[in-house]
């Protein structure tokens, strides 16, 4: 049997047994929601679903609709033509059809979507004296040649943009709805001589080739360069593609009894339980999310539309039971009656994630289990970002008000266009920009993305700018212009708000949670906590089973750490000690000592900064684990590079200027990376690794001593690639930190383990476990040897790689478990069978990614390390991990 490739509405439900995953993957999101609810008896415009297994095969085919699935989509038109009782293409009952994009996870306004398809200079008519609305036929053809000329044909809009704006002045009126059925009949005309002009051939009128390039269009879509950027920031993978929509036209756009808008169930931006959306009357649904008209709260439909209110009202607490989750809704109005588009599960700011998952618990919809699936663990960084200094904002002067968007404080140099946010933040002509434009589209996005906030003049809550803004987690503030007096001329770059005039680079700060501006600097301090934050960590704590520790190096971080939930340090990175002011000097005297007792004299200066720090460090992790990594960077990173330092340490060591120059020039090596580095160091200068023992040693036994809890101190050779190296490093430490324990006369315990972060050591890794008590997979190392591209340059050529799609995203961010992860599942078993109580861990990058922690959850580690801000990430994630795949 060949392959389905399309479904109407009426038959997803059943065909996929009501297993969303699997409908939702082979539907898309929409594609679902519509097959849902139609099969719930709401009432939804018929339509059928080409599924994203039609979107690759339309790739796999070199970018073409093949035979048989373009058949199969003019079979599935005649069967909607039965439905609905109008015909494709026909002059006195035309059906007209939407076609949209649904991906498996919703990308709000990335793809493609065209209405009014089906219209040609035949059917226009048909449908004017079918309806006796000749103005609404004519609205409808002229945004159906508008979009089909930019979606598919990629006319720009603003030609078409220019001439409506330019009708509107000659007729004198000012909005688009004000434009008689004469003046869009005179503006179609335009439109389509645009059309010609710029594609060489006349607007197509045949509805089947119509159809046909709107498929293609909107399976190219997927393709464009924002979807793909949206896709890498929210890692959707570029297989999955993209389903199509093909569904009977609702017209919101035929009079006053008409209308179309968006509502949540639940306010999207703090997680209220109350509808939240807005709607335009005589509108189409592009209108409401481009920000053309500022459109009304749905509260305000109740007063206009009372039963259709109430309709509404129901028919959303259903689908939200029915979903158990807050549900993002679009609905159309057609002269009196409610017609449901959309239905999905909403974007939400992290706070409001959190408090939907708290409410929907409480209120007995979901178990705490399922809440923990509920929050993207990447999401709780932005509750942890700053907020403005209380004070700071007292006395900071309001100079407008517009939409609280997206939560967040931003604070930033002002910039008016996408690309110059880009480039101003690239160039570092200024550190932090706020966007402000008229609008935003989806071409903004890169430039919203590296801007910290976004201040729009048009548009309300789910206008574009709010919608992404909210996903991307930056502060948005939206509409500014709806209720004050505001002048934006993106060309001059200037704006002005109540009076006050703004030039790009002028610092304006912006609030999403209330919707304040500024026109200041206002100081920032770093979030406090939410109690809905502890608690739902309370219960992804209880699920989870790695246990979560911090990288840090210093007792600033180690305290952050603790006070995010870290159980203990799994990286110490003693080097990071050593360019303290106070100590650089003499750690360049230890590297450039040319004899072992001239090495010794300087360690002997550094030996006490190393054991204050430890003691520091151990002072606040008391009894939880904290490993400490011997010294490790290419040496070249310490040296003096100018002629003035290298005077200065000169004098110091008692050496010529001449004699220091020679020897730091020696001291170059031609790939550092792979250089004297690591327990190479140790090897050459067992001294080095004697003095960091004593360190740690006397630190640990000074503190235990002092708080009556013994510590057990854990000491990491980094860089190990064969046993013996690591053997003889060991044999180092034991002798040292035996005789110094033995000396206290105290029972103090220590663990020798090493890095796993070169293949050789990890192919190796059952001969190394007979040394090592412990194994941290080091996998920043351990992924730059095994591409065998550097950490540090790699980013310079994968651009090219992620564009031609060989890889699909940063290997040094999300673990590349096809063969890194392959290293680091055989080391984990091969350690694990010489020394089955051997302790594993990573303490990579990759320990605070949440795909890579649950890599790790599944491979059976231990323990994740992560920087201290991604603490609470990684206990989520790894609780999801534990979750979906709970180890025995
Ligand atoms: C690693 O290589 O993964 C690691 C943690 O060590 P560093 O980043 O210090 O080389
Ligand atoms: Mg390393």
């Amino acid at each position: 049997m060949s392959k389905k490739y399309l479904y109407y509405f009426s038959e997803g439900s059943k065909a996929f047994n009501g297993d969303m995953t699997a409908m939702k993957n082979t539907l898309g999101g929409k594609g679902a929601g519509l097959a849902e609810m139609t099969a719930a008896g709401m009432p939804v415009p018929q339509g059928f679903t080409i599924t994203t297994e039609a979107c690759t095969q339309y790739y796999a085919d070199g970018r073409q609709i093949n035979e048989e699935i373009s058949a199969d989509i003019f079979e599935h038109v005649k069967g909607l033509e039965e439905i609905t009782g109008k015909k494709f293409g026909d002059n006195s009952n035309p059906l007209l059809v939407s076609v949209r994009s649904g991906a498996r996870q919703s990308m709000p306004g990335m793809m493609d979507t065209i209405l009014n398809l089906g219209l040609n200079d035949e059917a226009v008519e048909g449908l004017a004296k079918k309806t006796g609305n000749p103005r609404f036929a004519y609205d409808c053809y002229r945004r159906f040649v508008q979009m089909f000329a930019d979606v598919v044909m990629m006319v720009p809009k603003s030609l078409f943009e220019v001439e409506i704006d330019k009708m509107k002045e000659a007729k004198g009126v000012k909005n688009d709805v004000d434009l008689t059925a004469d003046d869009l009949k005179e503006l179609v005309a335009i439109f389509k001589k645009i059309y010609e002009e710029n594609e060489g051939r006349p607007f197509p009128q045949d509805p089947r080739d119509q159809l046909i390039e709107a498929v293609k269009a909107v399976f190219r879509s997927w393709d464009n360069p924002r979807a793909n950027v949206y896709r890498k920031m929210n890692e959707i993978p570029y297989e999955w593609g993209t389903a199509v929509n093909v569904q009977q036209m609702a017209f919101g756009n035929s009079g006053d009894r008409s209308g179309t808008g968006v509502a949540f169930t639940r306010d999207p931006a703090t997680g209220a339980k109350k509808l939240m959306g807005e709607y335009l009357i005589n509108a189409q649904g592009e209108d409401v999310v481009a920000g053309v008209r500022t459109p009304s709260p749905i509260s305000h439909l109740q007063e206009q539309m009372p039963e259709v209110y109430e309709e509404f009202i129901t028919i959303a607490n259903r689908l939200e039971n029915y979903f158990r989750d807050m549900q993002d809704m679009e609905f159309t109005i057609e002269d009196g009656h409610l017609y449901m588009l959309q239905t999905r599960n909403g974007k939400r700011t992290a706070q409001a994630a959190l408090q939907i998952a708290c409410d929907l618990v409480d209120e007995g919809m979901i178990t705490e289990r399922e809440a923990v699936l509920r929050v993207e663990p990447k999401q709780l960084d932005t509750l942890l970002h700053p907020q403005f200094d209380a004070a700071a904002l007292k006395a900071a002067e309001v100079v407008g008000k517009g939409l609280a968007a997206s939560p967040g404080s931003a604070c930033g140099q002002i910039v008016f266009t996408a690309e110059d946010a880009e480039e101003m933040v690239k160039s570092g002509k200024m550190k932090k920009v706020v966007l402000v434009r008229l609008e935003t589209s989806p071409e903004d996005i890169v430039g919203m993305q590296v801007s910290q906030g976004i201040l729009t003049v048009r548009g309300g809550m789910t206008s574009h700018a709010a919608v992404v803004a909210r996903g991307m987690g930056t502060c948005c503030v939206s509409g500014c212009g709806n209720d004050n007096d505001v002048k934006i001329d993106e060309e001059a770059k200037t704006f002005e708000i109540n009076g006050r005039k703004f030039v790009e680079g002028d610092w304006i700060s912006i609030d999403g949670s209330t919707g304040n501006i500024y026109g200041e600097q206002i100081a920032t301090v770093a979030a406090t906590g939410n109690k809905n934050f502890t608690r739902f960590m309370g219960w992804a704590d209880e699920a989870r089973q790695l246990l979560v520790m911090t990288n840090a190096d210093n007792p600033r971080d180690a305290q952050q750490a603790v006070d995010l939930g870290a159980e203990g340090i799994g990286l110490c990175r003693t080097e990071h000690m050593f360019f303290a002011e106070d100590r650089i000097k003499a750690v360049r005297e230890m590297i450039c000592a040319r004899t072992v007792e001239a090495r010794e004299a300087a360690l002997a200066k550094v030996e006490p900064f190393q054991q204050g720090d430890f003691e520091a460090m151990y002072r606040i992790m008391g009894e939880r684990p904290m490993t400490i990594r011997y010294l490790d960077p290419p040496l070249h990173e310490f040296l003096p590079s100018k002629d003035e330092d290298i005077a200065e340490l000169a004098a110091d060591m008692g050496l010529t200027f001449e004699e220091l120059k020679n020897i730091v020039e020696s001291l170059h090596e031609f790939n550092p990376m792979m250089g004297h580095r690591g327990c190479r160091l140790a090897v050459t200068y067992p001294e080095i690794a004697a003095m960091q023992t004593r360190a740690v040693i006397k630190a640990a036994l000074n503190v235990s001593a002092e708080t009556g809890k013994m510590i057990t101190p854990h000491i990491m050779i980094p860089l190990v690639g064969e046993v013996k190296e690591l053997k003889y490093v060991k044999s180092v430490v034991v002798e040292t930190a035996d005789k110094l324990i033995a000396e206290a006369g105290v029972d103090m315990k220590y663990q020798v383990g090493t890095m796993i972060e070169i293949p050789r050591a990890a192919l190796t890794a059952g001969e190394i476990a007979k040394e090592a008590e412990f194994f941290s997979f080091g996998t920043n190392d351990l992924t730059q040897m095994t591409f065998g591209f550097s950490r540090d340059d790699a980013a310079k050529f994968l651009g090219a790689y992620y564009d031609k799609k060989i890889y699909e995203s940063d290997p040094f961010q999300h673990l590349d478990q096809v063969g890194v992860g392959r290293l680091v599942k055989m080391a984990a078993a091969d350690g694990r069978a010489t020394r089955p109580d051997l302790g594993l861990g990573i303490c990579g990058e990759h320990g605070g990614d949440p795909t890579s922690v649950e890599f790790c959850h599944n491979v059976g580690l231990d323990y994740v390390s992560c920087s201290p801000f991604r603490v609470p990430i990684a206990r989520l994630a790894a609780a999801q991990a534990a979750i979906k795949n709970p180890r025995g």
